[in-house]
């Protein structure tokens, strides 16, 4: 391989993943994989097909370029749906290749009838309302005028859903905000229903809800980090253990990110090592370099604080973090030498570095350290 690192997808971690979801979530909750941020780094190229095989048959995204993606690699009776952005000028496409969107104001509802009538095919479209997240979605006056152009147009739309998302359902914190956005969904649901109207589904629940809240996952569930093996926060994994007599991890990671050991020296008691004179050989010392920097997503804030795992042992990273390497510290494992697996996110032996190691020390959350993750880092499935 040229690239210097490569990720690791685990297909049974996955499997083990979406099973674990689909029976914790009520019977006949429907659930829609998120594959946003390039499947939160996993790689939709390579996530969707074994998410497919997994029994996945909903995808969720935030943007039109990266459904166009999904599709490239999904089955043909795969759903796709664009949580977020898509310009007007490409609702005709949408349209054509079946893609679901949301639509939340007026101006993308009445865009997406005439490119349907142009068409003479259907638009998959779900109405995102305001409860509280202040972030896109109709408030109640142009619901109404929503509503009203969905009935009026009904051969040229298919109501697919209603839906809203949750500003922070991973904290308690906001414990209150949540049951009153979920308040606020109900009285929109009532009122719509009211009207006589009847979307196909109603879906408000990210995974942290779908946890925590399980009055939110109504008709579908949009399930991101939970899939990948991660909870969203500590918080949403505590809920979940004391309220199972049996706390157990159900979740598998699925992903792991290795390099190799590209060089072994030894340094000798007060010299300086890598860039400037952040750190000091306080020994003699054994150091290695791993082709891996801050251009591969390893945050240069992790400088002297990292770990990284190697020979069975965790070990520190010592100096700055470079743009394409970093430097470790090896003195007290046993006879480390290049070409030796490194291993940065996942297991060696017994021993395994998470995710949220890495983030909390740089600071990062989950989410945002899967998805800095580069495209170009080779990802290879295992199982
Ligand atoms: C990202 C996202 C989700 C999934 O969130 P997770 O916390 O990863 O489950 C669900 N709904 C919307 C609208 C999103 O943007």
């Amino acid at each position: 391989m040229l690239y210097p690192s490569h990720i690791e997808i685990s297909k049974s971690a996955l499997k083990q993943n979406i099973k674990f979801i689909k029976e914790f979530v009520k019977e006949g909750v429907k659930l829609s994989s998120v594959v946003k941020g390039n499947a939160y780094g996993h790689s939709i190229k390579k996530f969707v097909p074994i998410a497919e095989e997994a029994g996945v048959d909903h995808f969720s995204v935030f943007s039109a370029d990266e459904a166009d993606k999904v599709l490239k690699v999904c089955d043909t009776c795969t759903d796709v749906m664009i949580m977020g952005n898509i310009d007007n000028e490409d609702l005709g496409w949408a349209i054509e290749k079946g893609i679901e969107f949301y639509v939340f104001e007026l101006s993308r509802l009445e865009a997406a009838i005439e490119a349907a009538k142009k068409k003479n095919i259907k638009a998959k479209i779900h109405v995102e309302v305001e409860t509280g997240m202040n972030r896109t979605g109709f408030e109640i006056k142009e619901l109404k005028k929503a509503l009203e152009l969905i009935r009026k147009n009904q051969e040229h739309i298919s109501f697919e859903g209603v839906c809203t998302h949750y500003a922070g359902a991973e904290s308690i914190a906001n414990y209150l905000r949540i049951q009153n956005q979920y308040k606020k969904f109900m009285r929109l649901r009532k009122a719509i229903e009211k009207e006589g109207m009847r979307p196909r589904r109603y879906h408000s629940a990210c995974s942290a809800a779908t946890i925590t809240y399980p009055k939110t996952q109504m008709d579908m569930v949009r399930i991101g980090i939970l899939q990948y093996g991660f909870w969203p926060t500590r918080e949403t994994f505590i809920h979940y253990v004391s309220k199972h007599s049996e706390p157990k991890e159900p979740l598998r990671r699925v992903l792991s990110w290795k390099s190799k050991v590209m060089n072994v020296k030894k340094v000798k008691t007060g010299e300086f090592i890598g860039y400037g004179t952040t750190y000091l050989a306080q020994r003699d010392m054994t150091i290695a370099t791993v082709p891996i920097g801050y251009s591969h997503g390893f945050a240069r804030g992790l400088s002297n604080i990292g770990r990284v795992l190697v020979n069975g042992d965790r070990v520190g990273v010592i100096g700055m973090v470079n743009m394409n390497l970093l430097t470790i510290d090896v003195t007290g494992c046993s006879n480390v030498k290049k070409g030796d697996e490194v291993v940065i996110i996942g297991k060696q032996g017994e021993l395994e570095l998470s995710v949220s190691s890495f983030s909390e020390l740089s600071s990062q959350v989950n989410y945002e350290t899967l998805t800095r993750l580069p495209n170009e880092i080779p990802r290879k499935i295992v199982d």
